[in-house]
């Protein structure tokens, strides 16, 4: 049996349904933003719970593009957690802003202490990640946010359709970036990303930031990017959001399944704490083994392709040299490197699938099927 960690030869198996909107719109020739754009926008804004959102080339855009509005740049600092995609750190260290890193949790996302801790007065914004799609503390972030008067701008990249109490991931921050990568929960044919905001100001300047600072087309108001999310895009991502909502669902079916039939098997397999307050939507199942990467070894072995996410952290990679982190400073990342597995999660994986993975690893770890 293989168990595949992509599974867009699946999803789409039949392209045809939205080859006929792309055919419907290459006939039209409107193939930069317009109505198709504008109709995704919509559609998104009112399933995240803003009032507005905006399409841009990519997540990593919609980060950066963000802080840009609200001025972020040259002397300021941006925290962030080290155990996220590069794109994060990325996406603060291009507006010119110092990326500070904290440690996380045991959910795999920011350690809200820390973060008190880090503000400087050069500190201008904090950028959580619902990372692997479990919501960061944001209850606790905004009360930090409020009592230093700091915007937070949430990497929801992961974090489609999460949710921590009342709050939804996305519409809580001033700003949130979204990414349709191929391999998102949302994810459409090659790339795209989403900014949500409640605000009026911010998205009236976003609609500019993103497409050259164009007020129409011989007025300039500042000069800017071109970072649109490509129309032919927004048809493919309009037309998957509907399922959204199922696909979430079946990775946390898949992933409940996983977390039963791991529960007798600590200390050597971990499961975070999972809280039914919170939805984690697991973009990745990720859990802590020993024996790590036997474990990898042994499941490929078998057809399965787990992955680690990620065996180097950001603070100790080459690109953060600058900035002077050493091993030690972030403990718990730095743990979390050497023991994180990612098994395969993902609303396309059958049961029989999902049973073969669980034996595999209750076998390797010598446990009763
Ligand atoms: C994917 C991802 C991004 C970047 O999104 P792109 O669309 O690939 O640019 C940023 N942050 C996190 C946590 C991600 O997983």
């Amino acid at each position: 049996m293989k168990v595949p960690f992509s599974y867009l030869p699946r999803q789409f198996e039949n392209p045809d349904p939205i080859l006929a909107k792309i055919k419907e719109l290459v006939t039209s020739g409107a193939l930069t933003l317009g109505k198709t754009v504008e109709a995704f926008e919509e559609a998104f804004a009112a399933f995240i719970g803003t009032r507005y959102a905006i399409g841009v080339g990519s997540g990593t855009d919609a980060l950066f593009l963000s802080l840009k509005a609200l001025g972020v740049g040259p002397g300021h600092e941006v925290i962030t957690c080290a155990n996220t995609f590069v794109a994060t750190a990325g996406a603060i260290h291009t507006t010119g802003a110092r990326v500070v890193f904290v440690d996380c949790n045991d959910k795999f996302v920011i350690d809200t202490e820390q973060v008190e801790a880090a503000i400087s007065p050069r500190t201008a914004a904090i950028m959580p990640v619902h990372y692997t799609g479990q919501p960061a503390n944001l209850p606790e972030l905004q009360k930090i946010a409020k009592r230093h008067n700091l915007p937070i701008v949430e990497d929801a990249c992961t974090g489609i359709d999460a949710s921590i109490g009342d709050l939804r991931c996305g519409a809580t921050g001033l700003l949130a970036g979204f990414s349709f990568h191929p391999l998102k929960n949302l994810n459409i044919w090659g790339d795209g990303g989403m900014i949500t905001t409640q605000s009026e100001g911010l998205y009236r300047k976003m609609l500019l930031v993103r497409n050259h600072g164009m007020l129409d087309r011989d007025t300039y108001a500042f000069f800017s990017f071109n970072s649109r999310l490509d129309t032919i895009q927004a048809a493919v991502g309009h037309h998957l959001l509907p399922d959204v909502t199922w696909i979430t669902n079946r990775r946390i079916e898949v992933a409940h399944k996983y977390d039963t039939a791991f529960a007798d098997l600590a200390p050597e397999v971990r499961t975070p704490p999972r809280d039914p307050g919170e939805r984690h939507v697991f973009h990745l199942y990720m859990m802590r083994v020993s024996r790590r990467d036997e474990l990898l070894a042994t499941l490929k072995a078998a057809g399965i392709s787990a992955k680690i996410h990620y065996p180097r952290p950001l603070h100790l990679q080459p690109a953060a040299a600058p900035l002077g982190y050493q091993p030690g400073s972030m403990p718990l990342t730095e743990l979390m490197a050497d023991e994180v597995i990612s098994l395969p999660c993902h609303q396309h994986l059958t049961d029989a699938e999902v049973d073969f993975v669980i034996t595999q690893v209750r076998q390797f770890y010598g446990a009763s099927l």
